[in-house]
Formats: structure tokens, C-alpha cells, sequence
């Protein structure tokens, strides 16, 4: 996919190209990410959005290396700064992690070790990439640090995970994330185990932490509103696939793909009472996805030419790419009824 930055820099830092992942069962492959393509630039965050199951995590391990058997990458290229991930040794990924990339897990409040010390939970992500330190007044400055750039007090320091609440927690593990200053800290499904308010303080943090330290961040998400509030480009997965992918006021603003028009039109509005959308149509069995459109069983303007092609990206402008054959010029006649269908439901 050759899509265009927004965030000021046009320096590339990860490149994600062609990447598919398998898992493997009794009854064939199901296909978890599908060939997906995409850049992410320095100093941006991207979110990575779709419903549950539809390859998010399963992206965010691939590229960290860290997808466990019965999972395989099938092929790809990951690279990040140029280096391809895919090419490291255990010794060498074992380096680059918290330094090149970091996750924030998905339910990260409970990978905090509940036996260890805040701070020697610190101190061990430290020291296993930088050795032993001497100066121990030094560490616990530098712990200090890390919790001021989190909004953590430093009374902390000395507790266990038990004793601290979610959002506290949680700004652990971006303390942890973000220690060793990685070019690349991937948060899956970070906040989705707070309650609103805290979750929006806690994803403002993360995105202040990235603009103070100047990392690149992939926030991954299912809540469309709470991205809009804190991510510069937004891609769209379907079923393995990117379906979308273009800056945030785009896509909200004229979402193109009709997966992605579902999307948007599911975020309930505390202005108007709005019917929740109902999308037709059945799921696939994602051993056997139907030929030529992923979506095309519950896409309301399938016709025939999408049973027999899948559709490539199309640049529709300079920043915004989608995969959907109504955006093919031949079908000009074809998308602007689908789009009066839009606008007149
Ligand atoms: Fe719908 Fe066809 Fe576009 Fe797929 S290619 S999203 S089936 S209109």
C-alpha cells in the first residue's frame, strides 16, 4: 500500500509489506491476516481498527514475532528503520524488543508480575537490555521519570500491582513500554478494561508520552470514537484484510468503504436517538473465504464483478486508499447509486 503520511515526517519506520499469517487446525488454515500492506511514519499514530477477530492482534504479533504455535507467518516483510525483523535471530529479537519495538498488551493490567515490585518490574526491563546498574540512585531517578511522564506519583514505587488501581496499572505498563525509548510501542487493545472516563486519560497519556519522547505508536481498538480523539491515520481490517486506510478526518468525514461506512454509522451519538445498524448478510468460514471481495456476503452494494475479482487498494486522493471495486472508474455509475442509496437511508 503506498499511502501518504500526515504526521509531519515522511521518514518511514515500519513497513509492514505483504504480511500473512495461518493458524493451523485439524481442518485446515484459518487465514488470521491476509496480505496486508502499510507504513508507518515517524512521530505518527495509527490506529488499526476492526471488530473482534478480524486479524488486529494477530498484526500487532506478527510484528513483534511473538504469534505462538498453532500460528505461523506464512510471508511478509517487517521492517523496521530499514532492518528486517524477519530475518533476526532469538538473541537478536530478544534485543530488539522494548528497544525497536514494545507491546502494550491487550489486558495489560494483568501482565504486570503480582509477586514483583513496581519498581523491580522496571528495573528488570531496564537491566536485561542495559546489564546491571551500579548507581542505584540513578535507577530510581530514572523510574522517577518514567512515572512523571505517565502521571504516576512515585509513591508507587515501592507497592505491588494489587495495590494500585486499573489506570495506575495501566500506566505501569506504558512506563514499561516506553523505558528503553523503542522506535516503534504497539498498544493492543490497551485501555479496553477501564471504565470511559479513565480509559480516554489513560489513551490521552500514552499519546503524550509518544509526542514527548518521539516514539511512532499502532494503537489498536475496536472503539472508532475513542481513535478519533487520538490517532492521525486510521486503517480499517476485515476479515485478515485492509479494507481503508486514510487520516482520521477522512475517514470520518466520508468513509468510503462500505465496511468501514457500517463502522462509523455504528458510534452512537448522544445528540440524536439513531436505530443501531443491523449489517446483513453472513460471516465467512475464514478457512474458505469466498472468492473475490472479502466483504462482498455482507456488503449491501455486492454485485456480480465481486464475486469474481478482489479488489485491489485504489488511491481515491493522496491520502486515502481503499479496497472496494465501486472506487474503480468503469464503476463510476455504479458507486454514485450506491452512494445515493446512502444518502437517501
Ligand atoms: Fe462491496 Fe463489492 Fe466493494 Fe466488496 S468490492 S466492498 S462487495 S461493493
Amino acid at each position: 500500500m503506498s499511502e501518504q503520511n500526515r504526521s509531519g515526517s515522511d521518514r518511514v519506520v515500519l513497513n509492514v509489506d505483504n504480511l500473512r499469517i495461518h493458524y493451523a487446525t485439524p481442518q485446515g488454515d484459518v487465514i488470521a491476516v491476509s496480505d496486508i500492506s502499510f507504513k508507518l511514519y515517524e512521530g505518527e499514530t495509527l490506529g488499526l481498527v476492526g471488530e473482534s477477530g478480524c486479524g488486529k492482534s494477530t498484526t500487532a504479533y506478527g510484528i513483534l514475532q511473538l504469534v505462538q504455535p498453532p500460528g505461523y507467518i506464512v510471508h511478509g516483510s517487517i521492517e523496521v528503520e530499514g532492518a528486517e525483523v524477519l530475518d533476526l535471530t532469538e538473541e537478536e529479537l530478544r534485543k530488539f524488543r522494548w528497544t525497536g519495538l514494545s507491546l502494550i498488551p491487550q489486558g495489560a493490567m494483568n501482565s504486570l508480575n503480582p509477586t514483583m515490585r513496581v519498581k523491580d518490574q522496571i528495573i528488570d526491563v531496564i537491566e536485561s537490555h542495559e546489564g546491571k546498574q551500579s548507581d542505584k540512585e540513578a535507577l530510581r531517578e530514572r523510574i522517577y521519570n518514567l512515572f512523571a511522564q505517565v502521571g504516576l506519583p512515585n509513591r508507587i514505587y515501592n507497592m505491588y500491582p494489587h495495590e494500585l488501581s486499573g489506570g495506575m496499572k495501566q500506566r505501569v505498563c506504558i512506563a514499561m513500554g516506553v523505558a528503553l525509548h523503542p522506535t516503534v510501542v504497539i498498544a493492543d487493545e490497551a485501555t479496553s478494561a477501564l471504565d470511559v472516563v479513565v480509559q480516554r486519560i489513560v489513551a490521552q497519556t500514552l499519546v503524550e508520552v509518544k509526542d514527548e519522547i518521539g516514539v511512532s505508536l499502532i494503537v489498536i481498538g475496536h472503539d472508532m470514537g475513542l481513535l478519533a480523539q487520538i490517532v492521525d491515520r486510521i486503517a480499517v481490517m476485515y476479515a485478515g484484510k485492509m479494507v481503508e486506510i486514510a487520516p482520521v478526518e477522512n475517514i470520518y468525514a466520508k468513509p468510503l468503504h462500505p465496511y468501514t461506512q457500517l463502522l462509523i454509522d455504528s458510534i452512537p451519538s448522544i445528540k440524536e436517538r439513531k436505530p443501531l445498524k443491523i449489517t446483513e448478510g453472513i460471516t465467512h468460514d475464514p478457512r474458505n473465504p469466498p472468492s473475490g471481495c472479502i466483504f462482498r456476503l455482507r456488503c449491501p452494494f455486492a454485485w456480480e464483478h465481486c464475486a469474481v475479482e478482489e479488489p485491489s487498494q485504489i488511491i481515491v486522493d493522496e491520502k486515502h486508499e481503499v479496497a472496494c471495486h465501486l472506487f474503480d472508474e468503469q464503476f463510476e455509475e455504479r458507486r454514485s447509486n450506491a452512494f445515493a442509496t446512502i444518502a437517501n437511508s
